[in-house]
């Protein structure tokens, strides 16, 4: 019997307990705080709403939100999310930043605290039927990436029909740039100046920049800020790497090589057979795949690092597994640490190779990732 295992009859609590395959992500909260404060230094006026929202970009909610306590408000996608931060005890400002979905969910903003970013006429609606107050909101503009918020020309009658009601308060405006991660592109300047000429003399607080506004475009600090991926030691821009702006990796995907085979020249590697020996060579098995979240269209030559140096990745990914060229570490032996990304391999690399970004490999890491805290300072 294993201590402490009152489900041992299912086995549940002692698959739990045995640790096994080695593939796991470790969670630097001292970097992600780090982050926090490059924002802070580029940044120093403006107040900081954290986005924390698709499970922390895949770090876990509650764990950042709470090595996050210096930030001034957390950002999340739906109210799921933002209620589970308050069961975890979480007391910071919450902005849902596609406001609620259904009425019904009026009267726990109210009752939680969170704030609402309205973008659509049915919700300003949806508020002038409510009787629960008050509400505080958020008026999204669309400023040129036409996705959510209201045209410029209609923000100034929103903003009247909102600032009428008795149960609604009115925080301020935000807007989101569609293309600031190009630094040459000037789709952003044009966002920027139709903003300020929408909100111009109206009353309240702005928000505008995401990462790449942070890092790239000080004119878009105003009187809040909204970074997401620069916390978690992304590069937001095209091509960029976390360091290049003094961030550090959050996550680390690490696991170990399991076997190592010799296969004779001409031999077919893994599924499809795609990738051939062109000498007889050492190939070693990592026990990694898109099963846990590593991308299935990361091609060969994707680097991965194995006892610290890039070996290049060969054949196909598969569910559980992947493999690599030894012949630049022939002595290579099963049990042998590697790791997919993160410390000393930026995501944005292995991203840029399986044709997605960072955010995406973030957010992908699946359930039977184990997951450990470490605190690097
Ligand atoms: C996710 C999100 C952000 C943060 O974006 P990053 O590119 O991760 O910095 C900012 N604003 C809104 C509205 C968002 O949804």
């Amino acid at each position: 019997m294993i201590a402490g295992s009152s489900s041992s009859a299912t086995g549940v609590s002692a698959a739990q307990a045995i640790v096994g395959r080695a593939t796991r992500v470790t969670i630097d909260l001292g970097a992600l705080r780090h982050n926090l404060s490059v924002a802070r230094v580029i940044a120093p006026r403006a107040k900081i709403m954290a986005a924390i929202k698709a499970n922390g970009y895949g770090h876990g909610l509650e764990r950042v939100a709470t090595a996050l306590q210096g930030a001034d408000a957390l950002g999340v996608a739906c109210i799921n999310e933002a209620l589970a931060l308050r069961m975890a005890g979480i007391e910071a400002p919450i902005t849902l930043l596609e406001g609620f979905f259904q009425a019904n969910e009026i009267p726990l903003l109210q009752a939680y605290h969170f704030e609402a970013v309205v973008h659509e006429a049915s919700q300003v609606e949806a508020l002038e039927r409510s009787h629960y107050g008050p509400v505080r909101v958020w008026i999204k503009v669309d400023t040129g990436m036409h996705r959510l918020g209201f045209a410029p020309g209609a923000t100034r009658g929103i903003w009247r029909r909102l600032n009428a009601l008795e149960g609604v308060e009115v925080v301020g405006f935000m807007t989101h740039l569609a293309c600031a991660d190009d630094q040459t592109d000037p789709a952003t300047p044009r966002q920027l100046a139709l903003f300020e000429e929408t909100v111009q003399g109206l009353p309240g607080e702005r928000a505008i920049a995401n990462s790449a506004g942070v890092l790239g475009w000080p004119e878009s600090h105003v009187e809040w800020i909204r970074p997401g991926v620069m916390l978690y030691g992304i590069s937001p821009f095209l091509e960029g790497r976390g360091p290049e702006a003094k961030l550090r990796p959050v996550m680390t995907l690490h696991s170990e090589l399991i076997a190592v085979n010799h296969i004779p020249k001409g031999g077919a590697v893994g599924y499809g057979g795609t990738w051939r020996a062109p000498e007889t060579l050492p190939v070693g098995v990592v026990a990694v795949g898109y099963g846990d979240g590593y991308p299935r269209h990361a091609p060969a030559g994707t680097p991965v690092l194995l006892n610290g140096k890039p070996v290049p990745l060969i054949g196909r990914v598969s569910m559980d597994m992947i493999t690599v060229d030894l012949r630049g570490q022939p002595h290579a032996r099963a049990g042998d640490p590697v790791v997919l990304w993160g410390e000393g391999l930026p995501a944005e690399l292995i991203a840029e190779r399986a044709g997605t970004i960072a955010y995406e490999l973030l957010c992908g890491v699946t359930q039977r990732v184990r997951c450990e805290e470490v605190t690097s300072d």
